[in-house]
């Protein structure tokens, strides 16, 4: 489904900050909002930002990524499937691993639990292959 078509059915407007900031996030991976603050250069107020990331993040167009050290990254998913990410913890580079590793876990757990369990996250922190040359 197209951004606008989404946001007008939950009752929002495609609105110029709105537009901006799905522009920037579009065309990347995982940024803070301070990332996407100073890539737009200022022309959108840093609130402004973390307002339209929150509503984005409400809608499930943007998920927001809390990393072990509190780093809140946003990325677009309402085109990507459902994966995992591998963090450098030297240089933050983020690595998206394909599929899901942990269904048949989920599906345990569920079962032991009586759960019904709706979601998950699991994102793996080590070094990279260009970090561990230093
Ligand atoms: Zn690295
Ligand atoms: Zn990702
Ligand atoms: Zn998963």
């Amino acid at each position: 489904m197209e951004d606008k078509v989404l946001l007008k059915q939950a009752g929002y407007k495609l609105t110029t900050p709105r537009k901006t900031v799905l522009e920037f996030i579009k065309q990347g991976e995982h940024y803070s909002a301070k990332d996407i603050y100073e890539g737009l250069n200022g022309s959108l107020g840093l609130t402004t930002v973390y307002r339209t990331l929150e509503l984005f993040v409400e809608l499930s167009l943007v998920r927001a990524l809390v990393l072990l050290d509190g780093t809140v990254l946003y990325e677009y998913v309402a085109n990507k499937n459902h994966h995992h990410h591998l963090v450098c913890t030297l240089c933050g580079e983020i690595c998206e691993l394909d599929g899901c590793a942990v269904l048949s876990l989920e599906r345990e757990i569920a079962k032991e639990t009586s759960y019904q369990i709706t979601n998950h996250a699991l994102e793996l922190y080590g070094i990279c292959p260009q970090c561990q040359k230093f």
